[in-house]
Order: structure tokens, then sequence, then C-alpha cells
């Protein structure tokens, strides 16, 4: 039964006998076999299907420590600056603990659809007159000058640590670490974290090797790629529409000393992925999750994808959160009258 990470990873975390084991039974998410990507590209194909998560998102699992540790710690609130997954996940697990979570976001950029999570789960969503930049700072402030106000962006280190569950899970899904590990990359949190999830499992002996760490970015927002800040960041890809990524020199290391590559794709190559993947293999994933399938089709387009390995991508979140996006790749409803020749003139039997 799932009981959440912070039951079946007990031991891993830095939990004491006050904390509080918070749980929407986020984790253990499922590792699918992508058979038709993977024949097409010749590859054994996972997708870490981390959209499945309560709040759709891979952001739960860290959240669900952050939160829980801020209990632990005596916070009566909790605030973040975002305009995503991240203000979902917080409002999710701040009324699971029974505490008001605030969130700022960028007056202005509010984009409706992303937030109706938040507002949903009951956060006071306040909008600041400036970017997200100012907004971040602002909770910064706010957390610091009031010691009850727990701020839960990635600055907060459980988040990281809690998102080290999902590296675990897949190790032990498949009995080693694969060949490669692709994910997206914004504020370089979660490659930072999977590369302290596996070095951890080797060093305890679970696993032999690091995977490949191969970190994918859009092309106008590629900090990473290009070896520098990007000061305005421009992707469809929301979620990794970030400049200045807050673990750069982490994610650098990570893919360091796992001999990866970090690469950019374009709009037009991370839509058509996200096309790819419902059409042939029957998941639908938010944009940014589908940078990693558009790297490998890049990568073996270019004859730089060697054939055979063990690949899982981090399908990071749910496509549901963003449909206009997908609505804008695909043929519309056709229109009929409501008579069984209209019907079979359009099904062509
Ligand atoms: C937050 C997020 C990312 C980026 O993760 P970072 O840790 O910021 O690199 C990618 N995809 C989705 C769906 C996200 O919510």
């Amino acid at each position: 039964m799932r009981k959440g990470i912070l039951h079946s990873y007990e031991r891993f975390f830095p939990l004491t006998e006050r904390t509080p084991r918070l749980s929407l039974c986020e984790g253990d998410t499922p590792l699918v076999p992508l058979r038709n990507m993977g024949r097409e590209l010749g590859v054994e194909l996972y997708g870490k299907y981390d959209g499945l998560n309560p709040t759709g998102s891979f952001k739960d699992r860290g959240m669900v420590l952050a939160v829980s540790k801020a209990l632990e710690e005596g916070a009566k609130a909790l605030i973040c600056a975002s305009t995503g997954n991240t203000s979902a996940s917080a409002a999710a697990y701040g009324a699971a603990a029974g505490i008001p979570c605030f969130v700022l976001l960028p007056a202005g950029k509010v984009a409706v659809g992303k937030l109706a999570q938040a507002l949903i789960y009951g956060a006071r969503v306040i909008a600041v007159r400036g970017n997200f930049d100012r907004a971040l700072e602002m909770a910064r402030e706010a957390s610091r000058e009031k010691g009850s106000l727990a701020i839960v962006n990635s600055v907060n280190p459980y988040r990281l640590f809690g998102q080290r569950s999902a590296s675990w899970e897949i190790c032990d899904e498949l009995g080693d670490a694969p060949d490669w590990l692709v994910l997206p990359v914004g504020n370089a949190g979660n490659i930072s974290a999977y590369c302290a999830g596996f070095e951890f499992y080797r060093e305890i002996g679970r696993i032999e090797k690091l995977p490949r760490l191969m970190g994918v970015q859009a092309e106008g927002a590629a900090p990473l790629v290009k070896g520098s800040p990007v000061d305005e960041p421009e992707t469809v890809a929301t979620a990794i529409r970030i400049g200045h990524p807050v673990s750069a020199d982490k994610a650098r290391r990570a893919v360091e000393i796992t001999s990866g590559q970090f690469l950019s794709v374009s709009d037009d190559e991370i839509l058509d992925a996200q096309k790819m993947l419902a059409s042939s293999d029957g998941i639908f994933a938010e944009p940014a999750s589908c940078a990693p399938l558009a790297g490998l089709v890049k990568l073996r387009k270019n004859g730089r994808l060697p054939g055979g390995l063990r690949i899982v991508l981090v399908l990071t979140g749910n496509g549901l959160k963003d449909p206009d996006s997908a609505v804008s790749r695909v043929d519309l409803p056709v229109e009929i009258d409501g008579t069984p020749e209209a019907l079979a003139e359009v099904l062509g039997l």
C-alpha cells in the first residue's frame, strides 16, 4: 500500500521522533516502459511518471519533507514565491498540515490555469508588483523576520532532500541504476537531488555505478548550456523558464561527476515530443516534462544516441496542468449533423 515517502524511506531522511509524518501518499510513482518510443529510438526506454503525484508534479516529494520539518520546528504558516507547481504543492501540504499558506507571484503574470490548484487548496495568493526574483526576495525577507513563517521554495534544503526519493525508487525497481537519466532543468534543484540520491545509493551498496545525468533546457532559457545566466528567459515550458538557476553549481557538478551533459531543445521540438509521447505511448506530460524526450530525439538525429542503452526519462509534471499548449498542436474536433450517415462518413466505414 502507498503510504508516502516519509514512510517508505524513513531511515534515509533526517527525521526525528518529533517530526510529523505528513503524507498525501506522494511518491511510489510508476516507471512506465515507453515501448513504442523506445523502439523508435533503439533504446530500452522508461518514463518515471511523477505527474501522478498528489498535486501532479514531483514537487510533492520535496514539499512533504519541507512542511513536516517546518511543523517540527514550530512553523505556523508557509510562504513561497511561485507561479506554478511549487505553489500548488505548498498549498496542498499546507492544507493537510492545517496551517495557512501564502503564495507570492509577480502581478500581471498570473496564469490562472496554473494557479487554480493553489486557490482551491485554500492558499492566500498575493500578486506582487515586480518580477519573480522580487517576489522570492520578499518571501525570504518575510520568513527571516518572522520565525514562525517557513519558506518552502527550493532554498529550503529539505526540498532537495525529499526529491532524492525518486532516484531511490527507480533503482529499487530496476535493481540497479539506469545507464542514462534524462530530465528537464530549470532551477536545477531536481538534477542535483537525483545526483545526491544516486551517490547515496552507491555509498550504501545498492547500486554499482552512477547513471549519466543528461539535463535538458529550453533554448530560450538555457543558462547551463550557454555557461552564463539569461536575463529574460522565454519558453513555452513555463516550469523551466528560469534564467538564473539557484542550484547551478550543484547541477554542474552532477553532470561532471556522472560524465553527463547539458543540452537544449527548441519550443517546437518540445511540443513535438509532447505530442509524440502522448500519441505513441499514451502519456500526457506538461511541456517541461517533454524536453528530455525532445533531447533524445535530437541526439538520435545527430547520430549521438548509442543503441541499446537503458534510459529513464523523468516525466516531472502532468499534462493536464497546461492544456492550452497541448491544444495548440492537435486537430480540433470535427462537427457533424446528428445522423448515422454523417457519422459513417467521418468514420470512413
Ligand atoms: C519545477 C519543475 C521543473 C524544474 O525542476 P528544477 O528543480 O527547477 O530544475 C521541471 N518540470 C516541472 C514539471 C517542474 O514542476
